[in-house]
């Protein structure tokens, strides 16, 4: 299958004599032209699975399952062939545009480095120029920009120079990790727009990392939610967030206001308390010391990601006991009789 294929990936960092198990076991398949959003709070592994597509961890991390790019498994390739892929088979857009452009370089001559080191076949200078100018064009900056320096430029369009340096080789996958987080509101409804129709107009896969999941669920087709280096529910993007089914799904919903409703903001919400630290773990079903319906049964059994029964429109699956098998309510007629007795 082209396009991004990863099945049972595990990352392990070994930090000093603790070893962290920050992704395990998750599944994505990414094809060409669909937008996959990956959401979760702050570590529960998305950036590393976002490194390891293009083997970009470090050297403590042990990985083991299967990635592919394009039918190409990425985990035992040579490092030649990788660098080649990095820029022509997958790219990656990373939060804080400003830390990864060369603060002493024009971003023009930014854009055509890539160009000039993969795109195959290799063109002279004036080819390089005019296809950084359509680049410039294609992510809505004037061409004159090419000659800006990162520091003259906006947020907003120091977010557009990296699209159009992530776009430059013609990539089959974009991963773009949190690309607007720094950014303010509109600016970052305006990127992420420019970013889905981009890669729809390319046919590119886009898989695209928030911690926020109305923002995934506005620019993307299919969304997974990780909690604790796994996924824990996935589905159609506008159904996971009209009606998350994993506890986790649904306090994340609630702890970020939705764009466009200004009410939202005001209504206090909150996940209390921080995902586990990977290392040590909850023994049972990892959310259970911060989920407000857990059941004893959550103390002992870890769920996996299954199937999410009455269902019409398209797989989804969560990893809850609760959803897969719900407890039956008490029934109202025997919480009145209690009452009468007191
Ligand atoms: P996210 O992007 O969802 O915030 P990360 O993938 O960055 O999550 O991190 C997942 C977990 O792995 C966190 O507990 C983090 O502390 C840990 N981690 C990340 N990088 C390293 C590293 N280089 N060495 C050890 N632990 C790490
Ligand atoms: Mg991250």
């Amino acid at each position: 299958m082209s396009g991004l294929v990863i099945r049972n990936l595990c990352v392990t960092y070994g930090s000093g004599d603790r070893s962290v198990p920050a992704v395990r076991g998750v599944d994505v398949d990414v094809l060409p032209g669909a937008t996959v959003g990956v959401a979760g709070e702050s570590g529960c592994g998305k950036s590393t699975v976002a490194l390891a597509v293009l083997r970009l961890l470090p050297r403590t991390a042990q990985i083991t399952g299967q990635l592919q790019i394009e039918d190409e498994d990425v985990l035992t390739m040579r490092w030649g062939r990788l660098r080649a892929v990095r820029w022509a088979g997958a790219s990656i857009v990373f939060q804080g545009a400003m830390h990864s452009l060369n603060p002493v370089h024009r971003v023009g001559d930014q854009i055509a480095e890539p160009i000039l080191l993969h795109a195959s076949p290799p063109g002279g200078a004036g080819s390089t120029r005019t296809r950084v100018d359509t680049l410039l064009e294609q992510v809505g900056l004037a061409r004159q920009h090419a000659r800006s320096y990162p520091h003259e430029l906006s947020g907003g369009q120091r977010q557009r120079v990296m699209i159009a340096m992530a776009l430059a080789c013609d990539p089959r996958i974009i991963v773009a990790d949190e690309p607007t987080t720094a950014l303010d509101v509109m600016i970052q409804a305006q990127i992420l727009r420019l970013l889905g129709r981009l890669v729809r107009e390319h046919g590119i896969g886009l898989m695209m990392i928030s911690h926020d999941l109305s923002v995934l669920a506005h620019t993307c087709d299919r969304l997974m939610v990780m909690y604790a280096g796994r996924v824990v529910e996935e589905g159609p993007a506008q159904e996971v967030f009209r009606a998350p089914r994993h506890p986790y799904s649904v306090g994340l919903r609630a702890a970020f206001p939705t764009i466009g409703d200004p009410g939202a903001r005001r209504r206090p919400h909150g996940l209390p308390g921080d995902p586990p630290d990977p290392a040590a773990l909850p023994t049972g079903c990892s959310f259970r010391p911060r989920c407000d319906v857990s059941e004893g049964r959550c103390a002992t059994v870890d769920p996996v990601l299954w199937p999410v029964p009455d269902v019409h429109t398209g797989p989804r699956a969560a990893a809850c006991v609760r959803v897969l098998s719900p407890t039956p309510e008490p029934e109202h007629g025997n919480v009145v009789e209690e009452t009468d007795t007191l």
